[in-house]
Formats: structure tokens, C-alpha cells, sequence
């Protein structure tokens, strides 16, 4: 899936973007809160190999990924989203155009985690700390939080 690619490229280059307007306090505005809400989270075949989840057309006879690698069940955050032929990198909402065009309906993936508030670590049920992490705080989130369409408020 050429297009899926592209997107998480996209949506990484986002994820600095919106590192960067989260620390933005100017203007006494307190800080939105534009993480994912997790709405729509369900089972999924999740490839770690690809970092991606394992669509049903990308997985053989013999039930491997298309990279050779057997996916596994994972939590996935699937939301659904709205893409224009002519900037297939913009994410739209229902409704919305670009360039005049409508997008053509998509779906986001992104794996459920904890991830902690402190050291940034991933996992499915627990965080592997880095060491000197102090708080060891986790949260619930998606791997895409925070980027569209995995936002609270877009
Ligand atoms: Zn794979
Ligand atoms: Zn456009
Ligand atoms: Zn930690
Ligand atoms: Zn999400």
C-alpha cells in the first residue's frame, strides 16, 4: 500500500509539528488538547515488521505479511478520514475539499499503547522504561495521536 506510506511519512513529519505547538504557550492560551480520543478501537492484524497494520489483501496463504513476517493481533485506533487525489498527503474530514476535490474515503491505523509521559516509551500493556526514567507514568494512546485524523479537536 503505496498510499499508506506516504501518509505515515506525512503524518510523522506532523507529529513534530505538533511536538512544537504543544509547547507553544504564547498568548496565555492554555495548550489543546489534541490527543487521540480512541474512539473506534477494535482487534486487528498488526505487522511490527512494516510498522503497520496487516490488511487482509497483504497476507498469503499461509498467513504472512507481505514482508515475510506473520502479523499479530493487536488493539488497533481505526479512524476513518478523507483524502484528495490532488494532495493525497492532506487529510480531510467529511465534507471537506481540496483544491475543489472531494477525498476519497480512508482509513487510519494506528496500534494502541501505553506510552510514557516521561521517557516516551511504547508497549502494549507496559512501557520497557528507559533507564533514569523517573515518573514512570503511562498513558493510553495510539501510536498516531495527536495527528489527523487521530486528533480530539482538528
Ligand atoms: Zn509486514
Ligand atoms: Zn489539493
Ligand atoms: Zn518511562
Ligand atoms: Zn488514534
Amino acid at each position: 500500500m503505496r498510499t499508506l506510506g506516504r501518509l505515515v511519512s506525512c503524518l510523522a513529519a506532523g507529529m513534530l509539528l505538533a511536538g512544537f505547538a504543544r509547547q507553544d504557550r504564547g498568548g496565555g492560551m492554555k495548550p489543546k488538547d489534541t490527543s487521540c480520543d480512541l474512539s473506534g478501537a477494535a482487534k486487528g492484524a498488526w505487522c511490527d515488521e512494516c510498522n503497520a497494520a496487516a490488511e487482509k489483501a497483504d497476507v498469503d496463504k499461509e498467513g504472512n505479511h507481505k514482508c515475510g513476517k506473520k502479523p499479530r493481533e493487536a488493539v488497533l485506533c481505526v479512524k476513518k478520514y478523507y483524502s484528495p487525489k490532488c494532495h493525497p498527503e492532506h487529510v480531510l474530514k467529511a465534507g471537506e475539499k481540496c483544491c475543489g476535490n472531494k477525498g476519497e474515503e480512508r482509513l487510519s491505523k494506528a496500534r494502541v499503547v501505553v506510552k510514557c509521559t516521561d521517557c516516551q516509551e511504547i508497549g502494549d500493556k507496559e512501557a520497557a522504561h528507559k533507564e533514569g526514567c523517573k515518573s514512570k507514568k503511562v498513558v493510553k494512546t495510539c501510536t498516531l495521536s495527536g495527528n489527523p485524523p487521530h486528533c480530539r479537536t482538528q
